[in-house]
């Protein structure tokens, strides 16, 4: 085990890195009883990775049943939702039999529903195959589907009984969706771990390129924050918050881009900025140009055509509207130490957001 999740009222579960082939011996050390599981994967992690997890589970007893859905954010959807009810329902599950959500974030979010709310609640194993579902979304419990009026806005807190992360089936991993992974590793350095930051700054070349001695360590230490910040905070009410650092520029960014231009990671990198500069505002001790410089190193080619600061700004207002709230900012007081306020005048936010714009042009030699 590398992590456990516990939780003030008892609940807990672990959090392992490790190779697939180990798997069915932690199903069999968190208590469940081999037979029938479900899995529900996407096209790309089941054309690349599916014959492996179905052969391990089956040489442990386990009589696994695949659910293969198309990838991509427009599956964590009703539509889909309910396929996974029809066919495990037409299969034949028992409160006992497991849901394995074998994909990224899309799956991770849309399984774990599936799960919290088949037959009142499947016991679920994450087992998360991009960076981004490794260090973040398959932990804490956050389950759920996009509506037309916005994403994750149906859905549940229901947390897995395990958590099981394979490093190689990153290496698999399309390029651009690797960069968006290492932009929530630099998010989660800079909210809540400075030794995670100065690792990242010292093997850079090599954790780019993906170099599989580093992976274990890069990815369990990045668990280690979100960890922290759910068991202090699982259902959002304060800490958790911090986790949304680069968010309001950056799912503004998605929004006026529309969604897919840029990857969430993308779109979380140049938000980062922008929450970089207005944090300097107020510490100026911060070290600015060293956290922005990682940042930077991100290769993110998307040129930022038609991100007007006015666009950016309705789109932020959109956001407040839907969930009812106030625009809402994480800022950094030290690397390392995140914290949420209400407090940024329209000014600053254009002043930031013309910050992001010159370090691009700065970036691309324009
Ligand atoms: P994703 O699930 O769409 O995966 C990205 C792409 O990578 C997909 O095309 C997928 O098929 C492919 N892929 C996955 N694993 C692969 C592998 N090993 N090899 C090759 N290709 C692979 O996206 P994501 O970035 O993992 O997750 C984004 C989603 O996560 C969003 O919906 C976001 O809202 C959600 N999220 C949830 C939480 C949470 O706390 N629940 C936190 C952060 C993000």
């Amino acid at each position: 085990m590398v992590h456990e999740v516990a939780l003030p009222d008892g609940r807990r579960y672990p959090i392992v890195v490790g190779g697939l082939q180990a798997l069915p011996e932690w199903l069999d050390r968190i208590g469940l009883q081999r037979g029938r599981c479900l899995i529900v994967t996407d096209e790309n992690v089941a054309a690349l990775h599916l014959d492996l997890l179905r052969t391990t589970l089956e040489a442990f007893g386990w009589l696994p049943h695949a659910l293969i859905l198309p990838a991509g954010e427009e599956t964590k959807s009703l539509t889909h939702l309910s396929q996974i009810y029809d066919a495990a329902l037409a299969w034949g599950i028992d409160r006992r039999t497991p849901l394995l959500a074998f994909g990224g974030g899309v799956i991770g979010d849309l399984a774990g529903f599936a799960a919290a709310t088949l037959l009142r609640g499947l016991p679920l194993v994450q087992v998360p195959t991009t960076l981004i579902a490794q260090v973040d979304s398959a932990i804490g419990g956050k389950t759920g589907i996009n509506h037309a009026r916005g994403k994750n806005l149906i859905g549940a807190f229901y947390q897995p009984e395990l958590v099981y992360a394979d490093p190689t089936l990153l290496l698999t991993l399309p390029e651009r969706e690797w960069t968006s992974g290492l932009a929530e590793v630099i998010k989660h350095a800079l909210i809540g771990d400075a030794d995670l930051f100065a690792f990242l700054e010292a093997h850079w070349e090599v954790i780019r390129h993906r170099a599989a001695e580093l992976l274990p360590q890069l990815i369990a230490q990045a668990m280690a924050v979100k960890v922290r910040v759910v068991v202090q905070d699982e259902r959002e009410s304060g800490l958790r918050a911090i986790l949304n650092f680069g968010h309001t520029f950056g799912h503004a960014i998605e929004r006026v881009a529309g969604y897919g231009r840029f990857t969430h990671g993308e779109a979380v990198a140049l938000g980062m900025l922008a929450a970089l500069w207005l944090s300097h505002q107020r510490h100026p001790e911060l070290p600015f140009d060293r956290l922005c410089s990682l940042i930077l190193k991100l290769p993110i080619a998307q040129p930022l055509d038609g991100l007007t600061f006015s666009l950016l700004l309705d789109a932020m207002q959109v956001d407040k509207k839907t969930l009812a709230s106030r625009l809402r900012f994480v800022l950094l007081q030290a690397l390392g130490k995140a914290y949420v306020t209400d407090k940024v005048s329209v000014g600053e936010l254009q002043a930031a957001w013309q910050f992001v714009l010159e370090m691009r042009r700065l970036a691309v030699g324009t």
